[in-house]
């Protein structure tokens, strides 16, 4: 983001056609949305144009002509008379020229002819001694020196500016007694932008080294006090020019903006209506006068950046009354460092809010930033005259934020998918875990030989026989007692049989298991399994010295597991704690208790927890007791474990181990919800 500042304010700096066409065009709308409305009122156009050409007769007239017009309008005491025609080579149709075309004249014509004034004297004789300003055009002709007088009416004021003015080397000048006729000279014609429009006025111009007014400057010095043009500079650059005691603000060149007006109400009249004597006596005094030709075919017209198609005489007109109501714009040093300023205070802007902030307040600094650049701008105008080019800062704004918002989804999108793929490897890892466990015990078992295996089945077998044991031999004592108790008898052969049962129900999930790789669940009562289990173990006995106490959660939702595994999952892990208590493998007998509670826990999976008051674990063996065959019992197999928690894995919930704070071990299993 900083290197598209930094490449900005390059561009900027360098400033090529394509970034000026957009700063002009910027500035082109601005005076179309508000165009000028102040006015003069000082200034009259006298237009030759169709309807005078028509009456008087083709153009070029002869300056006879164009005496008598200056004759009438000089008549009437304007302040100046700038007339927008270039005089470069003696009128063809004075008399004496054509005297001394026209060989073949009889002598008494030609001498007759020879005698009258020359139209240039005519006309020079209307301009002498009057307030009368002459154009010239740079660029064209074959001059390279400009009239003596024309350089004195110029000061610089600070240091020497030539160099920040754009030199021509060729100068199209009036003949040498129109010259020496017009009180003042300037250069009329006003270069056009690459793109064909006309928008800024330069108030002097550089001819091979030496500084000329601009035609403009020169009606405005003479309508005005008549004293000489300053040139103010700082640093070798134009700052301001003091043209006829008014100060306008330059760019470094010298050159203003022309603030155009939409429908300008300067006063124009028709040459033909003032040689006619149509105009009024005092039309022309006081004013400011321009003359030239407007009429189509032989004027040059160019578009306005208001779009109106103006004369040259319109544009000097536009120039001069913008000039004369002080609202000339320009773009100077201060508008370029403030576009500059713009870029650095964006640029930090948007690059600390995208750091620092989410795509909201991203958004809303995008929206401060447009809003402020574009009212500063806006405001500069209106308020100063002063052009700031709003678009290469507005262009950064929107490149700088959409380059930080699309950096945040992207972002955003790789955070998802890297969290997505997370959940995705902790999945795959859980089910690893399983089939690696499930494999353990099957490559375990597998590998071992079939009394290994029988082994197993064994360990699972183990306590309903144990059990039918037990019960066998209490009905053989109530048997051998002389009056039977029938109803203990029966009782006794019942719990026979749910043994019997409950084994061949163990041998059938194991064939189930093997054969499908799948086992049913049901939702199931754990409260009631627990219950039933605790039951069981404290018929077969050796529990004597143990005390259970069941803490059980009366709403505890049912949860889904097969409900042999699930009987066999409690038995191991209360035979276990029993058997921690009792150190039964040792020989020793020993008090304790076991509390088995039943929670539903914070993710919603039903809880139940086995601790008891033995031994405890070591941190080695905390993580060596699930694995298959780890024991520390002399009659262990170390298969209890590691079965039970394959069971419950596989139905979805978990086991692990602590340490019990009242001294011991609690084992905790979860299952999930129906
Ligand atoms: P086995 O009971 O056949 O040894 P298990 O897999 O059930 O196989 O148990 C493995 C070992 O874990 C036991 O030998 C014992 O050392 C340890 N163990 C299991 N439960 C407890 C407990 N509640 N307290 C202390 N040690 C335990």
């Amino acid at each position: 983001m900083a290197a598209i500042v930094f490449s900005l304010i390059f561009l900027r700096l360098s400033d090529p056609w394509p970034v000026k066409v957009l700063r002009y065009s910027t500035f082109d709308s601005m005076q179309e949305i508000s165009p000028r409305e102040k006015e003069s009122d000082q200034i009259v156009l006298v237009e030759i144009d169709e309807n005078s050409l028509s009456k008087i007769g083709q153009w070029p007239w002869p300056r006879s002509s164009l005496s008598k017009l200056t004759d009438t309008i000089l008549s009437q005491n304007p302040r100046s008379l700038g007339i927008d025609i270039i005089f470069p080579e003696p009128d063809r149709t004075s008399p004496d020229l054509i005297a001394a075309q026209n060989k073949n004249l009889p002598k008494g014509i030609k001498d007759a002819l020879a005698a009258l004034p020359s139209n240039d004297t005519q006309l020079a004789e209307s301009i002498d001694n009057n307030p009368v300003v002459l154009g010239m055009a740079v660029g064209y002709g074959t001059q390279r020196k400009i009239p003596d007088s024309t350089s004195d009416s110029i000061l610089m004021i600070g240091k020497d500016v030539r160099n920040a003015i754009p030199e021509y080397s060729q100068v199209l000048r009036n003949i040498p007694r129109l010259e020496q006729a017009a009180k003042a000279q300037g250069i009329s014609n006003i270069a056009q932008d690459p793109d064909g429009l006309i928008r800024r006025i330069p108030f002097v111009y550089n001819i091979n080294g030496t500084l000329v007014p601009a035609f403009e400057t020169e009606i405005l010095r003479i309508s005005l006090n008549n004293t000489p043009t300053e040139i103010i500079s700082n640093n070798s650059k134009i700052k301001q020019i003091n043209a006829g005691g008014l100060t306008f603000n330059t760019d470094q060149s010298g050159s203003a903006w022309i603030y155009f007006s939409n429908k300008p109400n300067t006063q124009t009249v028709s040459a033909e209506s003032v040689l006619s004597g149509n105009v009024s006596k005092s039309f022309f005094t006081n004013k400011i006068v321009l003359v030239g030709v407007t009429a189509v075919g032989i004027a040059d017209y160019t578009p306005s950046p208001t779009g109106q198609n103006l004369s040259s005489l319109s544009l000097h007109a536009q120039a001069l009354d913008s000039m004369l109501t002080n609202t000339l714009l320009s773009h100077t040093h201060l508008s370029t460092s403030i576009e500059l300023i713009f870029f650095l205070i964006i640029g930090i802007v948007l690059i600390w809010v995208a750091n620092s902030y989410a795509a909201l307040e991203l958004t809303v600094a995008f929206a401060i930033l447009c809003w402020s650049i574009i009212l500063v701008s806006w405001g500069g105008f209106s308020y100063q005259k002063l052009l700031i080019d709003p678009t290469l800062a507005l262009i950064l704004t929107l490149s700088l934020y959409l380059i930080a918002a699309s950096a945040g989804f992207f972002h955003e999108q790789k955070q998802r998918r890297s969290d997505a793929k997370e959940a995705f490897l902790r999945e795959r890892e859980k089910e690893t875990r399983i089939r690696k466990l499930q494999n353990e015990l099957m490559h375990t078992i597998g590998k071992s030989s079939v009394q290994k295996l029988s082994s197993s089945i064994a360990h699972e077998m183990n306590q309903p026989m144990a059990a039918i044991f037990n019960y066998t031999n209490a009905a053989r004592r109530i048997l051998e007692k002389d009056d039977t108790d029938k109803d203990m008898l029966k009782s006794v052969l019942g719990k026979i049989l749910t043994q019997a049962d409950r084994g061949s129900d163990i041998l059938k999930s194991i064939r189930e298991g093997a054969e499908t790789g799948k086992t049913s669940v049901k939702a199931l009562d754990v409260n009631r399994i627990i219950k039933e289990e605790v039951e069981l173990i404290k018929d077969v006995g050796d529990v004597e010295t143990v005390q259970i106490i069941l803490a059980c959660d009366g709403d505890l939702p049912l949860a889904l597991a097969n409900e042999i595994q699930l009987h066999q999952v409690l038995l191991n892990l209360i035979r276990n704690a029993v058997q921690a208590i009792t150190h039964s493998d040792t020989g020793k007998s020993l008090e304790g208790e076991i509390e088995i509670k039943t929670t539903c826990n914070s993710d919603g999976m039903i809880q139940v927890s086995i601790s008891d008051s033995g031994p405890g674990l070591s941190d080695q063996e905390k993580e060596t007791l699930f694995k298959p065959f780890y024991t520390s019992k002399e009659q262990g197999m170390g298969l209890g474990l590691a079965i039970c928690r394959s069971i419950l894995e596989a139905l979805g919930g978990s086991l692990w181990v602590e340490e019990n704070k009242k001294g011991g071990a609690v084992f905790h299993f979860t299952l999930p919800p129906s």
